[in-house]
């Protein structure tokens, strides 16, 4: 037997460490340092054949990677969709870890169960969505669209009366999925795993918001197959939201079921200034989220919503003799795992540490920051924004797309702030997500000052 692992001086190190990291990220450059044979090489990559103390492992590993770490928590980290931590979240998610919770079941950690429980009515009550909805906390937006749409599945043909669970789908009569042209593609993956195959295409307006006509008339062309509809809260784009009211009710009409992808666009309904861009989503059958984008959770985590509390318990329980399971229902019946870690808890914590008008003033920060992004790079010359700046994502060009491409390679080079490219409409675009609750007036300042020097010099 070797001498017991320390875990106050390994902890101690791990706080001293973040603390180092937390506060150079405002001065730090947001791209990383060094590369991943640069990192392998400080870390050494050779399995030692002997323990090491956790301390010193914790400062070895600090030491080898923090050069190769891109700033994402930072304030001028616009890439993707990536929020930053809250310290609540942060924090909450450090005891987490120590408590280190199978949050499964719910006899076997009231502590867990009773803070996802809690955490579940106020993300119902907080968006305006159904009070019973089930919610599942999950990984992420692809999984949140993955439980809610396993549900969707078996329950559109179950109503048809086929049962996925006993049969699978060989022999059934299959599934219509209708989405917007505009959807994300991790709707594609997630039906790819759901054996369904791609989706049906309805098209979008410049926007890339999905023509309700359209649907409709796709919906009544003919093809009987039970059938389920993503819409879209949040284009990646754009950050245009899909018209709910009118998309719904065409949906409904035909049975089908309605699910919506809202992985960063669904927090508008939290808060009266942008609730109108969802208006009539709380009519749809199931919505999923990513805590770990607006909300501002630490990764990983997502929410899986569902209306019908049985139709998500038919798709992910499953029962085990040797599980203690409550008739009340077990948080492993809303998600695909049976062994989680106790994500409520993150959830529980940045919603109690910011209120509901700490929420709001959160999403209206964050799309007031957009929109000062989209007046900066309006007077910019030959800089155009090419969309309508309703929530939090914008997308420049500046001139042809070679001279963009250029002022994107120049903007990461330069390392102020954190802006990538992407093709929008068939034409190459700088985009800009505004995500994280840290981000200030000055950063988006100097990130213009940044944005205009590299337009100057392309
Ligand atoms: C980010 C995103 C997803 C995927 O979410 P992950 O958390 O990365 O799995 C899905 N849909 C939209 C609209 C997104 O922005």
């Amino acid at each position: 037997m070797g001498r017991t692992p320390d875990a106050a001086g390994a902890l101690a190190r791990a706080h001293e460490h973040a603390l180092t990291w937390l506060s150079t990220l405002p001065a730090r450059p947001v791209p990383p340092a060094a590369s991943v044979a640069e990192v392998i090489a400080a870390l050494g990559a050779e399995l030692p054949d002997g323990p090491t103390d956790p301390m010193a492992v914790v400062d070895l590993l600090a030491g080898a990677v923090e050069r190769g770490l891109t700033a994402m928590p930072s304030g001028r980290f616009f890439g993707f969709v990536i929020g930053g931590t809250h310290p609540a979240g942060l924090a909450a998610d450090w005891l987490t870890s120590a408590w280190d919770q199978n949050a499964g079941l719910r006899q076997v950690t009231p502590g867990a169960t009773a803070v996802d429980d809690v955490a579940e009515a106020w993300v119902l009550d907080l968006l305006g969505l159904p009070g019973g909805s089930a919610v599942g906390f999950v990984t992420g937006g692809t999984m949140a669209n993955f439980t809610c749409l396993a549900a969707a599945r078996d329950a559109v043909l179950a109503r048809a009366g086929w049962d996925v669970g006993g049969y699978g789908l060989v022999g059934s009569a299959g599934v219509r999925v209708l989405v917007g042209a505009e959807r994300h593609g991790s709707v594609d993956l997630v039906l790819r795993y759901l054996g369904l195959g791609a989706p049906e295409l309805v098209p979008v307006d410049q926007q890339g918001r999905i023509d309700p006509a359209a649907l409709r008339e796709r919906l009544g062309g003919g093809d009987d197959r039970p059938a389920v509809v993503v819409l879209q809260a949040g284009n990646v784009h754009s950050g245009a939201f899909d018209p709910f009211e009118a998309a719904i009710a065409a949906a409904h009409e035909h049975g089908a079921w309605v699910h919506i992808d809202g992985a960063f666009g669904l927090f508008a309904g939290a808060t009266p200034a942008y609730r109108h861009l969802v208006h009539g989503y709380e009519a749809a059958d199931s919505w999923a989220t990513d805590a770990h984008k607006t909300l501002n959770v630490p990764y990983d985590c997502g929410l899986a919503i569902v209306r019908d509390p049985t139709a998500l318990r038919a798709a992910m329980s499953m029962h085990g003799d040797y599980l203690i399971q409550d008739a009340a229902g077990d948080p492993f019946e809303k998600v695909p795992e049976l062994s989680r870690r106790a994500r409520a808890f993150t959830v529980w914590a940045v919603l109690r540490s910011l209120g509901r008008s700490g929420v709001a003033e959160l999403v209206e920060r964050l799309a007031g920051h957009a929109r000062a992004f989209a007046d900066g790079i309006a007077g910019i010359e030959g800089a155009e924004v090419l969309n309508d700046v309703v929530f939090t994502q914008v997308c420049a060009a500046f001139g042809d797309d070679a001279r963009t491409l250029d002022v994107v390679r120049r903007m990461l080079d330069d390392g102020t702030a954190w802006t990538s490219g992407s093709v929008w409409r068939e034409r190459a675009v700088l985009r800009i997500s505004v995500s994280n609750w840290s981000t200030t007036d000055a950063d988006v300042e100097r990130t213009l000052d940044a944005l205009r020097a590299a337009v100057t010099a392309s």
